[in-house]
């Protein structure tokens, strides 16, 4: 059964290298549970006498462990010490060898291999809980629990072995059952525990690549649109008032005939990076289109909205590029129920004051014209 259900396991992993390959770590974790499966088949189909079969069936599993944990901190982007997992191998195959070579007890040889699978464990629960990917923390914290299940009854393991020696390894039938069925339950804990981490990583994604411009990482207009709509539905709902400003750049047609396109873009970048910085926190920028970004602001009147439009302007107007390329903007405010009931007037609103503040000489702030 355990072998079976390892095998069904390793082709769904193998499906998953084939289907996803923009990340590191899938294709080891996968080389990992090939490990584990032919450490199963030395040991049921016994290839050697009974001593070196365990033994040697001992090393896969633990190699197996080791090589899935490598494919965790490869997906969660952690730095390995490959010479640390060599060590604990030769140390494993040392000390395993003079069981087998000057004392073969059978009791030592199966706690020895216990603590070095808690060892590779506890490494993996590190990875796993360490990892600095916010996407995929929850199937993360799974799968470092499922682990450490296994630690806490690999522990157990050794203390009722220690407390009740076996003189040969069929004298626990019950522990080796046990043990059997923890094995088939914890892997397929583990394999579920790591597909849903590249799923949860691919939703992430794709997720914000759907709603993030490419250039200047802010939200795209699909996105903005979708935070207007959450935000009228709170007028609405709870009558909670909000602004939004449009900004233009000035003249930016010039910015690209003298600095080129190239400049012309790290100029948006530059602004992006502005009205992140000098934003509040609740308030959010998006790019709008070309060189216009529309910024929504819950919660705030028309005169805290001015003020933050006017700060914006003047900052913009006062700090160049890096690369030193100045440039000026306009804005147009629209303030919900003052200038608009429905999205679409808001808008229209905002872009009338933009362009109101254009006609009247550019580096303007202007407000739409009261309902
Ligand atoms: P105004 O002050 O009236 O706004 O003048 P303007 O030159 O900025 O005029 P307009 O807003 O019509 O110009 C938009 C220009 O922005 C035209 C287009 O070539 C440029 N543009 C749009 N998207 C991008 C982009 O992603 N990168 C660069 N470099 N330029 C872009
Ligand atoms: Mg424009
Ligand atoms: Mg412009």
């Amino acid at each position: 059964m355990t072998s079976i259900d390892a095998v069904l396991q390793l082709s769904m992993l193998i499906f998953l290298c084939c289907l996803v390959n923009q990340y590191r770590g899938i294709k080891t974790f996968t080389l990992g549970n090939i490990f584990t499966i032919i450490s199963y088949i030395i040991s049921f189909s016994r290839t050697f006498q009974l001593s070196a079969t365990l033994v040697t069936a001992g090393l896969f599993l633990l190699l197996g462990s080791s090589i899935s944990c490598i494919g965790i901190a490869q997906f969660t982007d952690k730095k390995i010490k490959l010479h640390y997992f060599l060590i604990l191998h030769l140390l494993f195959i040392g000390i395993q060898s003079c069981f087998v070579i000057f004392k073969d007890v059978f009791l030592f040889k199966t706690i020895t291999q216990s603590a070095f699978q808690i060892v590779v464990f506890a490494l993996s629960i590190y990875y796993l809980l360490s990892n600095s990917h916010k996407s995929f923390v929850g199937a993360a914290r799974f799968m470092a629990s499922v682990i450490f299940v296994l630690i806490l009854l690999l522990i157990a393991r050794i203390v009722i072995l220690i407390g009740n020696p076996p003189d040969n390894l069929f004298a626990h039938a019950d522990i080796n059952s046990a043990s059997l069925l923890v094995i088939f339950i914890s892997k397929f804990l583990m394999t579920s525990g790591f597909i849903m981490m590249v799923c949860q990583r691919l939703y992430h994604d794709l997720h914000r690549s759907a709603n993030t411009d490419v250039l200047t990482h802010l939200l795209n207009r699909r996105a903005m649109m979708h935070q207007l709509e959450i935000a009228m539905n709170q007028f609405y709902r709870s009558d909670r008032l909000f602004a939004i400003i449009l900004i233009d750049v000035d003249f930016f047609k010039r910015v690209n005939d003298v600095y080129g396109h190239g400049g012309g873009d790290t100029v948006l970048i530059h602004l992006a990076q502005i009205l992140q910085t000098k934003m509040r926190k609740a308030d959010l920028a998006s790019r709008w289109g070309g060189e216009e970004f529309l910024i929504l602001l819950p919660d705030t009147m028309l005169d805290q909205a001015h003020e933050l439009a006017e700060r914006l302007r003047s900052y913009v107007e006062t700090n160049p590029t890096p690369s030193n390329i100045q440039i000026t903007i306009s804005l147009g405010i629209a303030v919900i129920r003052q200038h608009g009931n429905s999205l679409e007037s808001l808008i229209t609103a905002a872009d009338h004051a933009l362009y109101a503040a254009k006609n009247n000489g550019r580096n303007l702030v202007a407000i739409a014209n009261q309902r």
